[in-house]
């Protein structure tokens, strides 16, 4: 039994499907278009809920416009409380997303909302007390990222980072944080290193543990106390791996706090985030428990 508390983005996620994208000035005409919840807190926090964990609550905020409610209602759905998101005057984040027929995207993210989760107020804190992981992401103002890290801090939280999207961070965030989850694209950002291991090493220095996502290639860990430890994907029919580093992140955080080893937690959120890539769409296509445990190829 685990709780899990999130602080971070909900989106309304506008994804259009064209033939080729317009260039400047110009315009085409789509053939579909899809209007789904997404943002990294979001997505981390419904796939902690399906994962199984006892509690999930989300620290968020959507707008006064219609997307509001739906994006509250999508939470709710999923089972986690939204008794601390707010509603504030304005749009809701949204993510406008294009993908031509070759499957590349371009997106534009108006943060609308999250953007005013500058700072954490009194009964957020008392919220991430009682909670034996918080789960935060950068699509928020970094000072709210900060203030809730050291709030975890001081009630010995775990914290678990994913430094999306990439951005330099904070010395005294990196103080607060436990575990850094991150991809490879992230892990050259922070550490201009190319190589896992060296860029494993680099982050080593900065927080004790971190787990590097590798795409089908599964995850690398390291601590400081460890070798670093290659936990390989189940091979499966990838469909769209949208949401598979957030459907990891939630999946790890619940065996984590449900007291599984490192290796253990590792091994199911491989198995979560590769059935997550098997079904299109993120939150549509997580995994619920049930399901990890069926597919469950070893740890536990
Ligand atoms: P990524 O953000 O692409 O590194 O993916 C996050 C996690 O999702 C990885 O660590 C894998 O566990 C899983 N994953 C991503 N892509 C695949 C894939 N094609 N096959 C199996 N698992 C995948």
């Amino acid at each position: 039994m685990t709780a899990v508390v999130v602080l971070g983005s909900i989106n309304m996620d506008l994804t259009t499907y064209v033939a080729r994208a317009p260039r400047r000035g110009e315009t085409v005409t789509g053939h579909e278009l899809r209007t789904l919840p997404g943002g990294k807190g979001a997505n981390q926090a419904v796939a902690a809920a399906r994962a199984g964990a006892s509690e999930v609550a989300m620290i968020g905020a959507v707008g006064t416009d219609a997307y509001g409610p739906a994006l509250l209602a999508e939470l709710a759905h999923n089972g986690v409380d939204t008794d601390l998101m707010r509603t504030v005057e304005g749009p809701s984040g949204t993510a406008h997303i294009v993908v031509d027929a070759q499957g590349s995207n371009a997106i534009v993210v108006i943060p609308g909302a999250n953007g005013t989760l500058t700072h954490l107020p009194p009964g957020d804190e008392a919220l991430i007390a009682t909670a034996d992981t918080l789960l935060l992401q950068l699509e928020i103002p970094m000072s709210g990222v900060l203030a809730a890290a050291k709030a975890a801090h001081r009630h010995t939280v775990r914290t678990v980072l994913t430094p999306s999207p990439a951005r330099e961070l904070p010395a005294e965030l990196l103080a607060v944080t436990d575990l850094l989850v991150l991809n490879e694209r992230e892990a050259t950002a922070l550490t201009g290193q190319e190589n896992h291991r060296t860029a494993l090493a680099a982050l080593l220095e900065k927080v004790p543990e971190a787990v590097l996502t590798l795409g089908a290639e599964g995850c690398l860990y390291a601590s400081r106390e460890h070798e670093p430890l290659h936990v390989p994907a189940p091979k499966v029919e990838t469909v769209d791996t949208t949401g598979a580093g957030d459907t990891f992140v939630g999946a790890l955080a619940v065996a984590l706090g449900e007291g599984r080893t490192m290796p253990q937690a590792l091994s199911w959120a491989v198995c979560a985030a590769a059935l997550a890539v098997t079904k299109p769409g993120a939150i549509a296509a997580m995994p619920f428990r049930s399901e990890i445990e069926d597919g469950d190829l070893g740890g536990s």
